[in-house]
């Protein structure tokens, strides 16, 4: 079961999606963005990957805390590709932080 994000704006299929920065639809350049708290639970998945892969291989204490937060980044790089398409984010248009304001 492989859902494909699309854009809101033109509905065209998105070959890739970036998280915690607005990114360009390839098709129409509506600038487009994955909701913030999407990125969080990517990274926080990534994290708890992260100290478990660590307390694995054999990482314990301090160790074990600076393994996990170094592990995570690229973790989480790698993750956003297969989680995107297992949960799919809600794919928004780009509102600069200033207009959000205006819309509530
Ligand atoms: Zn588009």
């Amino acid at each position: 079961m492989v859902s494909q994000l699309k854009c809101p704006a033109c509905g065209s299929v998105l070959a890739k999606v970036r998280f915690g920065e607005p990114f360009n639809c390839s098709h129409c350049r509506e600038r487009l963005e994955v909701p913030a708290y999407y990125a969080r639970i990517g990274y926080l998945v990534a994290l708890l990957l992260s100290g478990l892969l660590s307390a694995v291989v054999g990482f314990r204490g301090i160790a074990l805390f600076f393994a996990t937060v170094v592990l995570s980044f690229p973790l989480a790089f790698f993750l956003a590709g297969p989680l995107s398409l297992i949960v799919p984010p809600k794919i928004e248009r780009y509102l600069p932080k200033d207009l959000r304001l205006f819309q509530r």
